[in-house]
């Protein structure tokens, strides 16, 4: 049984970022689209990933700045945490969301088919029994949190089990070296759980500049979580002292009330039927696609998490679906996404921020001579009256190169990185130069002023 009389002229699988942006900007432009959703609209970003961990983050900051607060002179400001309270409204927001998202999509008009979609043939899936057939697809499924394949790697949870806590564990060891590592690392140690990051190697975020790993390290040794590095875990067991993990070397770590694997993630594509509609896939399971988001069959687009993207973030997502249905439906024959220079965030206290090439990637590709390097470190002023023991570094630097000293790398650890990146990465998409960032007057006191006024 088909669901429809009339093909679509586009179906996006997986109702995340990517799928929903994609599905409506082609229906702005007047194709006929629907979505595809197995669970809940918004996908990753919105239920599991950045939005909750959004809220944690700030949950977090917030007892930063209440600690703060005697510093200049209040009392009285001792906070206890309801966790329970806090899960309640994060999820009470993003059950708005969800909402949101829903109505948005029929606003534009893009038929919502819940369910998990399967192809049966290029031009075919299949939901619920039911069966839709579209000229395109665009497939954005998206990924799922990685388990390492250990005895008892079972017991600890993932990213989404994180979000799914009602209680607050005390005493946690979170494994991996990345992005969601860090961050949930940071929110819990930040909210009051005594926590161990667990990387196998020296230190974590290893695909980061050498400023940053290192001002990362120096701020954890001081504030927390503890490093436990060279550990690469082979075990986990539970007994009524709570969990152990062992690691290959021996060592363990004992009595612990939660162990939370962020070892990566893995693309959503084991029961899509890509062999019925003769799309391949990479060894890692993702979808291989060309510049132009598409699969190896011509009418069938794959992208954001689902693809061996060099950026699994959800504006990439969002960016790329959009510029693909500018290209197919809006007359814009060469729009596409260009996945340099893509600003990015690591919420971790205080943050990361980093947009175009590390030092080390300037100096392999361009050559020592033609990369100059201007560093800063400094205290914010937000810690202007806290106690010396309290202070966390700000690290800033530039990457430039060749003559005219092109500004090709921003690097910032520190109070605000967040919110002062967007702009600095328009600039370095532009070409701007370090004389063009000198010329910039500074506006003080910020944190920012330092990038204009580095020597
Ligand atoms: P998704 O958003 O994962 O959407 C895929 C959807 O497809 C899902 O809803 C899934 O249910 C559905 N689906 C899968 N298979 C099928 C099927 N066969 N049929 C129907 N539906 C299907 N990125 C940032 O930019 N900033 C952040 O701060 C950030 N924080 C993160 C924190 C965490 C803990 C995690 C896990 C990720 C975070 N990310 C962040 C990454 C971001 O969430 C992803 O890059 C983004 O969601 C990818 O979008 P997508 O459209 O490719 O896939
Ligand atoms: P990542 O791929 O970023 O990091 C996982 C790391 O864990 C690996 O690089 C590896 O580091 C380590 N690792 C891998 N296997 C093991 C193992 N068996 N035991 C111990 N450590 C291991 O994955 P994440 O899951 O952290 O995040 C996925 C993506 O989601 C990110 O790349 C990011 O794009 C996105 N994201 C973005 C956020 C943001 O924008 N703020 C927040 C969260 C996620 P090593 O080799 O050094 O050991």
């Amino acid at each position: 049984m088909t669901g429809q009389s009339q093909p679509y002229d586009l179906i996006c699988i997986g109702g995340g970022s990517g799928g929903i942006a994609t599905a409506r900007r082609a229906a702005a432009y007047g194709a006929k689209c629907a979505v595809v959703e197995s669970s809940r609209l918004g996908g990753t970003c919105v239920n599991v990933g950045c939005v909750p961990k959004k809220v944690m983050w700030q949950a977090a900051h917030a007892t930063e700045v209440m600690a703060r607060a005697s510093d200049y002179g209040f009392s009285g400001v001792a906070p206890r945490l309801d966790w329970a309270a806090l899960v309640a409204s994060r999820e009470a927001y993003i059950e708005r969301l969800n909402g949101i998202y829903d109505r948005n999509l029929g606003k534009s008009g893009v038929d919502v088919i819940q369910g998990y979609a399967r192809f049966v043939d290029p031009h075919t899936i299949e939901v619920e029994g039911v069966r839709y057939q579209a000229k395109r697809f665009v497939i954005a499924t998206g990924g799922v949190p990685g388990r390492p394949g250990i005895p008892g790697g079972d017991l600890g949870i993932d990213s989404d089990g994180f979000f799914a806590l009602q209680d607050q564990p005390q005493k946690v060891a979170v494994v991996g070296a990345g992005y969601i590592a860090v961050e949930l690392a940071g929110v819990l140690q930040q909210l009051g759980s005594d926590v161990q990051l667990v990387v196998r190697r020296e230190r974590p975020l290893r695909e980061f500049d050498e400023a940053i790993q290192t001002a990362y390290v120096e701020s954890i040794a001081a504030h927390g979580p503890t490093l436990v590095n060279h550990f690469t875990p082979v075990g986990l067991e539970a007994d009524w002292g709570g969990y152990t993990l062992h690691a290959e070397d021996g060592r363990r770590l004992e009595q612990l009330d939660q162990v939370i694997w962020a070892i990566g993630r893995l693309p959503n594509t084991d029961e899509l039927g890509l062999e019925a509609a003769g799309v391949d896939l990479s060894e890692q399971g993702t979808v291989p696609v060309d510049d132009w988001q598409t699969t190896n069959q011509p009418h069938i687009f794959a992208l954001g998490d689902v693809t061996d993207t060099p950026y699994p973030l959800t504006p990439v997502a969002i960016a790329a679906g959009r510029r693909l249905a500018d290209r197919l439906w809006g007359g814009q024959p060469e729009r596409r996404l260009d996945y340099r220079d893509i600003p990015t965030v690591v919420f971790t206290h205080p943050p990361i921020g980093t947009v175009g090439l590390t030092e080390a990637q300037a100096r392999a590709e361009h050559g020592d001579q033609a990369v100059k390097v201007y560093q800063t470190r400094f205290t914010a002023m937000d810690y202007a009256l806290s106690a010396p023991e309290a202070k966390q570094p700000s690290v800033m630097k530039l990457v430039c190169l060749g003559e005219k000293e092109q500004v090709i790398g921003i690097h910032l650890f520190g109070v605000a990185s967040d919110e002062m990146l967007q702009g600095f990465a328009v600039a370095l998409k532009m070409g701007a130069t370090k004389q063009d960032f000198d010329d910039t007057v500074a506006i003080h006191p910020t944190s920012a002023e330092e990038l204009v006024t580095m020597t």
